[in-house]
């Protein structure tokens, strides 16, 4: 940090401040997680000037002999991990990991089945404002009244369609997915299964949720949200699959140029620390914490979409309390407290206002919170959403007693 703001003091500056609110707010972006020192000192060192195109022993470019090491070791590492046979750690973000497998499963005009966007799907799951959406024939499915996957529907939907690849997983949806059944599913109808489990990963990792591994044909994820590593994605399959499709070559030269040396050796220190049993620990708190701000919420009268959590993040419906998500967003805020806007099933209001908000425990659980600490974070959302003022600033007090007692980095 001193060198930035020898040379660049505009920049230090930025980074100060952004160092100096997250100190100070409680961070509910059920996407985000704060990642060690350790992972932050891989990412930001010399393994940034090297052009690596190519896979560890048949590169593009010579003295790579020390970059190999980084990639096999980050490799290794998720394969034991995830328990899988292939894996490709060089995606630069989810959405290129997506990107890269639809690009070598499918053709252009291709059927693919995805969940809707606006039900908790993610962008890159189909959407048409997202290359997937633009280049291949898209039949969303989505969740029933109850805020729950319909399994029976996604069958009806997939008989009909005939889809060529199905995508599991989603950005906002707080009950376990089934992947055995969405397997069972494919199989009846002679499609691929892709399983994005990016929010999912890290309880994945823990045994806290049912891996994709034995059933999907291929899984991708993120490496930054509950796996809490850098930003980065990845691509896990078996050895059969990565024949078939050859997944490396749809990242490299398929939609990518160089791997990023620095971020491939931060996810190999990151997939170090979920092998550890403390992992394990950490996952297992983030998810009492999120089923207890749940409890907690609801006890104040907040309405949460399927009535609870299996994981680590919740949707709350704010219909019933009078707000919209685009004001809750703003009114946390005001108290210290960071999270999203976020569509509602068969949301009324626009995506940019909408009726929800997503919350999620990864974050707070990483600074040492626990579940008493979120009674705490329940009623201090309670006070915000009054848009009393005498309210907020009690609610703000409280968060700052949370943060004080929380030190970060
Ligand atoms: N897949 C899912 C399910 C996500 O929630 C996200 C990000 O929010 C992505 C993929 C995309 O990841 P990235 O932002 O790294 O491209």
């Amino acid at each position: 940090f001193d060198e930035v703001m020898n040379y660049d003091p505009e920049i230090a500056e930025a980074m100060q401040d952004e160092l100096t609110r997250q100190r100070s707010h409680l961070e509910l972006i059920a996407s985000e997680n704060l990642v060690s020192k350790a992972v932050m000192a891989a990412m930001g060192s010399i393994l940034t000037n090297k052009y690596a195109e190519g896979y560890p022993g048949k590169r593009y470019y010579g003295g790579c002999e020390y970059v190999d090491v980084v990639e096999d070791l980050a490799r290794e590492r998720a394969k034991k991990l995830f328990g899988c046979e292939y894996v490709n750690v060089q995606p630069h973000s989810g959405a290129q990991a997506n990107m890269a497998v639809q690009f070598a499963i499918l053709k252009p005009g291709d059927t693919m089945m995805g969940m809707n966007l606006a039900h908790g799907g993610h962008l890159t799951h189909g959407s048409p404002a997202n290359m997937s959406g633009a280049y291949f024939n898209i039949v969303p499915y989505g969740v029933n009244d109850d805020g729950v996957i319909d399994y029976e529907e996604v069958r009806r939907i997939a008989h009909e369609c005939r889809p060529k690849l199905i995508v599991a997983g989603a950005s906002a949806y707080a009950r376990e997915i089934n992947f055995k059944v969405f397997r069972e599913i494919a199989d009846e109808v002679g499609a691929y299964l892709m399983v994005d489990m990016a929010h999912i990963a890290g309880l994945v990792a823990a045994g806290l949720h049912m891996s994709p591994i034995p059933y999907a044909h291929v899984t991708t994820t993120t490496t930054h949200k509950t796996l809490r590593g850098p930003r980065g994605g990845m691509i896990l399959s078996s050895n059969e699959m990565q024949e078939k499709f050859n997944f490396n070559k749809a990242i490299f030269p398929g939609i990518q140029g160089g791997p990023l040396m620095h971020v491939i050796a931060a996810k190999a220190v990151c997939f170090k620390e979920a092998l550890d049993p403390s992992f394990k620990t950490y996952m297992a708190q983030t998810k009492t914490n999120a089923a207890k701000l749940a409890c907690e919420l609801q006890k104040r009268g907040f309405d949460i979409v399927s009535g609870g959590t299996d994981n680590h993040l919740m949707l709350v419906d704010l219909r019933p309390v009078g707000v919209t998500g685009k004001a809750a967003e703003k009114l946390l805020d005001a108290a210290n407290i960071t999270c999203n806007k976020n569509a509602i099933p068969n949301d009324p209001e626009k995506p940019f206002v909408t009726s929800g908000i997503r919350l999620g425990t990864p974050a707070v659980t990483s600074r040492g919170l626990v579940e008493a600490d979120m009674e705490i974070i329940a009623e201090a959302i309670r006070l915000v959403i009054t848009q009393d003022e005498a309210n907020t600033a009690k609610a703000k007090a409280m968060v700052k007693e949370l943060t004080d007692r929380y030190p970060l980095y």
